[in-house]
């Protein structure tokens, strides 16, 4: 299959409590019929007003070791006590439909995507600064002071990969950093590695 006719894969990372989640829907609020969000695994409890199969499929630490074991990640990653991965198979699908499929995953998981597939639009989202992170990870109220304290250490931690990503994208705001991200699919789909096919006959691309 040509790189044009397989669909774009966009791997929305960075650290917790950056507001990936945030920013990748109102990027769908954007341009959703487009695209298709991958639901990710989770050993970690729901919070509450989550759905099971829309904001995650939430599984027993065994059941996820059993799928670890059938090899039906892209990737995984043990975040902060709990595991969350990619499955497989829908995303697999969906690129070969030629549909966008949009990853919202953690650095460790993210690094893991780029070796298995390098043609991916890797983006970090970064905060503005340290302290707005802690902010914002106070903010949510949704972990302990210890969780919260792990979460920070691990971005600090994370920061430095950012050079590992194609592209950086401030959340200083959330929808120009939604904006932004469209401009980037949009200017991936212009490349002309991938827009050379579209266009053959006139352009005499074998
Ligand atoms: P939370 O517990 O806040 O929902 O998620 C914790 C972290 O795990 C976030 O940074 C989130 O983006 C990341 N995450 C969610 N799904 C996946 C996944 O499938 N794989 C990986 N590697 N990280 C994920």
């Amino acid at each position: 299959m040509k790189l044009n006719e397989r669909g774009l894969l966009i791997v929305i990372s960075g650290p917790s409590g950056v507001g990936k989640g945030t920013v990748r829907k109102a990027l769908f609020e954007l341009e959703g019929h487009d695209l298709v969000y991958s639901i990710s695994m989770t050993t970690r409890a729901p919070r509450e007003g989550e759905i099971d199969g829309e904001d995650y499929y939430f599984v027993t630490r065994d059941e996820f070791q059993e799928r670890i074991k059938n090899d039906q990640f892209l990737e995984y990653a043990e975040f902060v006590g709990n595991y969350y991965g990619t499955p497989r198979d829908k995303v697999d699908e969906q690129l070969e439909l030629g549909k966008e499929v949009v990853l919202e995953i953690e650095v460790q998981g993210a690094l893991q995507v780029r070796e298995k597939a390098p043609d991916g639009v890797f983006i970090f989202i970064a905060p503005p600064t340290k302290e707005a992170l802690y902010r914002r990870l106070l903010r949510r109220g949704t972990e302990n002071p210890n969780m919260i304290q792990q979460r920070m250490d691990k971005a600090e931690r994370e920061f430095p990969l950012a050079h590992k990503y194609d592209y950086i994208v401030v959340n200083d705001e959330v929808t120009n950093a939604a904006d932004r991200i469209l401009a980037i699919i949009r200017a991936e789909h212009a490349k002309t590695e991938r827009a050379i096919y579209k266009y053959k006959e006139m352009l005499e691309v074998e």
